[in-house]
């Protein structure tokens, strides 16, 4: 979130700091924006519409399941690629939703958290400081820090307000010889887009041309509010140069259990496992146990999630334009971005306001400048990121909250 002076850190710190913007104004390697903006709230009791996490456990059955496997002694290593019944239950699940088949033993690997899938991914997969990442930006804050641990380049493709959809000539310029990665979020955090089938279509297109893989990261991929969710890889061409990455967390309103996947060619999925079983070797043995009996409920869970959160985000919207913010309609994800514009002070911007908002409202956002380069921050500066994936009340008091700020003046 901020840009300040270099202290003499070791080098991958270095890197990091620097291609990600990590350091604090005094020059210490800074908290992710989510645990600042999580530690605000706790430290003003306002309302936390920042850091993307349920307030409300998910399926009971899913819960007894983690419970029933650690009565039932499953509490050791897991095998190096995750235990047999999770491999096969994402297998099944891809076959069940997108009609891929896949070798559970061998093109499916569990990680910790798609976190750790997008970091073991991109530092298999990056051969050379020349390598180059695309990204969509905004983006999720460990996309730059990875890329930046692994020495890579990043290249941004810009989203603007209010429909967040990349141009395809920026894309197009963006993917060069150079590039090593595409890397795909869709549904986007933190703009709410879901991509249009013209932009998946032409990712796939340029990285045939190019030569360069693609990683996608489908953690909100059951949350979307029109048209199922489509995986890149399920288009003609993507298959074999596609790794996919998702997480139990959103589905199944588990964000601290941490049990994610990386699913594609069984020579990727290997090159993911030789980085991954030094990073974590292996997490949360009876916590996949339950993601595979999450992934294994009726079609009627899935189609509810995405009902649920469609009304959150309903209810969110109509607070925020009652506020006075214009609103870019989500298609997918717990997030809606509201330009601030209207409501910021001479000489504010959303940084400012977000950094204002506990005291003057009670509720805490996310400027989406914290999802942006330094360099690119300019494009943001009046949008803030509201998270809907909260009870209904607690939207609801906090859109009050927001309306009683704009009326104050
Ligand atoms: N990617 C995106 C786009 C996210 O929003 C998040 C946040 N949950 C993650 C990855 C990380 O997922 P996990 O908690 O499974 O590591
Ligand atoms: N995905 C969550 C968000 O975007 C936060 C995850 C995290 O704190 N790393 O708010």
């Amino acid at each position: 979130m901020y840009a300040g002076a270099m202290p003499d850190l070791p080098g991958a710190w270095r890197r990091t700091a620097q291609g990600a913007g990590l350091l604090s104004p005094d020059g210490v390697a800074a908290p992710t924006v989510f645990a600042e903006m999580t530690a605000l709230a706790h430290r003003t009791g306002a309302i936390n519409l920042g850091q993307g996490f349920p307030d409300e456990d998910g399926p009971t059955e899913v819960l007894d399941a983690a419970r029933a496997a650690i009565s039932a002694g499953e509490n050791q290593y897991a095998p190096g690629r995750g235990v047999p019944t999770l491999l096969e239950a994402i297998s099944a699940h891809q076959h069940r939703f997108y009609g891929v088949a896949l070798d559970p033993a061998r093109e499916v690997l569990v990680t910790a958290g798609a976190t750790e899938a997008l970091a073991a991914t991109i530092l298999a997969l990056i051969d050379s400081p020349e390598d180059e990442v695309v990204v969509f930006e905004p983006y999720y804050d460990a996309y730059a820090a990875c890329v930046a641990l692994a020495g890579a380049r990043l290249v941004t493709v810009p989203l603007r307000f209010p429909d967040f959809q990349p141009d395809l000539g920026d894309l197009a310029r963006a993917v060069t010889d150079r590039t090593r990665l595409i890397l795909v979020n869709d549904p986007h955090n933190p703009t709410g887009a879901v991509f249009s089938a013209e932009v998946r279509a032409e990712i796939v297109r340029l990285a045939e041309r190019r030569d360069a893989l693609i990683v996608t990261d489908e953690v909100y991929e059951h949350l979307v509010f029109g048209a199922p969710h489509t995986p890149i890889a399920t288009l003609p061409g993507a298959a074999e140069r596609t790794l996919s990455i998702s997480s139990g967390g959103k589905t199944f309103s588990a964000t601290g259990w941490k049990i994610g996947w990386v699913t594609g060619p069984a020579p990727l999925v290997d090159a993911v496992l030789t980085v991954k079983q030094f990073l974590t070797y292996v997490n949360g043995t009876p916590f996949q146990h339950a993601i595979a009996a999450g992934l294994a409920l009726p079609d009627a869970f899935f189609t509810g999630i995405a009902d649920t959160l469609r009304s959150k985000r309903d209810l969110l919207g109509d607070g925020l334009r009652a506020a006075g913010f214009d609103v870019s309609d989500p298609a997918g994800t717990y997030f809606t971005v509201a330009d601030a514009a209207p409501l910021l002070a001479e000489g504010e911007d959303a940084a400012d306001f977000c950094r204002g908002l506990p005291e003057r409202a009670g509720v805490v956002a996310i400027p989406l400048t914290a999802f942006a380069s330094p360099a690119n921050r300019s494009e943001y500066t009046s949008l803030v990121r509201f998270a809907a994936c909260k009870r209904v009340e607690v939207i609801a008091e906090a859109s009050a909250r927001l309306a009683r700020l704009a009326s104050a003046g």
